[in-house]
């Protein structure tokens, strides 16, 4: 599957917040936000940035499709298949990305970042229910169990990662385990579990244009 592999702290000065690209960087003051907070480009200061109507709508689903890593063509597959269903589009569309293998590997801290998270499921390291899955966009329904392969357990890049995201907090719908290498989908995320700072029906109002 295709991805991005520009720099990503660009993408972040772009829509001016922070997305959490780079996993524990995001979380010091060499954060490319926090040291320097203004578009990329070489005349970027001096623009006049002003942004209205198509312009918004469009920033706002640059950010929902650059946190979760997934370019156009499969952001547009899930905002359809969202379409179809019944319910309020935006919720839908955020909670189908929500529920992607690799985001969830990255809420329960077995990773850093989703990044670092899609390149540890393509490796092999998790299973759902018992069985092995490598794909990152699998998705997870309500009662399923992720778990760290018997064989990965020992895995340094995870044991790393779960030694530093201690304490950031699990969000309500997952359910780490006793043995804390495992966790379940206690159930669907809804939007108020998602923590996302956008406005989702502007994308539904860009896509229905
Ligand atoms: Fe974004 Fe992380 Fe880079 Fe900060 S360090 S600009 S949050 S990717």
């Amino acid at each position: 599957m295709a991805r991005y592999i520009g720099p990503v702290c660009r993408l972040c000065r772009r829509e001016g917040m922070k997305l959490f690209l780079k996993g524990e960087r995001c979380y010091t003051e060499k954060c490319g936000i926090e040291k320097r907070n203004v578009p990329p480009g070489q005349h970027a200061r001096s623009r006049r940035q002003k942004v209205a109507g198509y312009g918004i709508q469009l920033r706002e689903k640059q950010k929902v499709k650059r946190t979760y890593g997934v370019l156009e063509s499969q952001f547009r597959r899930y905002f359809e298949a969202a379409d179809r269903q019944k319910g309020i589009t935006g919720e839908l569309l955020l909670q189908s990305l929500e529920c992607r293998l690799d985001n969830v590997i990255y809420r329960v801290g077995f990773s850093t970042s989703r990044a670092q998270a899609r390149q540890l499921v393509r490796h092999g390291h998790f299973t759902i229910n018992g069985k092995k899955v490598d794909i990152p966009s699998f998705r997870v329904r309500q009662g399923d169990a992720i778990g760290v392969r018997t064989s990965s357990v020992e895995n340094a890049t995870i044991k790393h990662a779960m030694e530093e995201v201690k304490g950031r907090g699990v969000p309500e719908w997952l359910t780490i385990e006793a043995s804390g290498q495992s966790a379940r989908v206690s159930s669907l995320p809804t939007r108020e579990q998602i923590n996302l700072p956008v406005q989702e029906q502007l994308i539904v109002e860009l896509y229905s244009k």
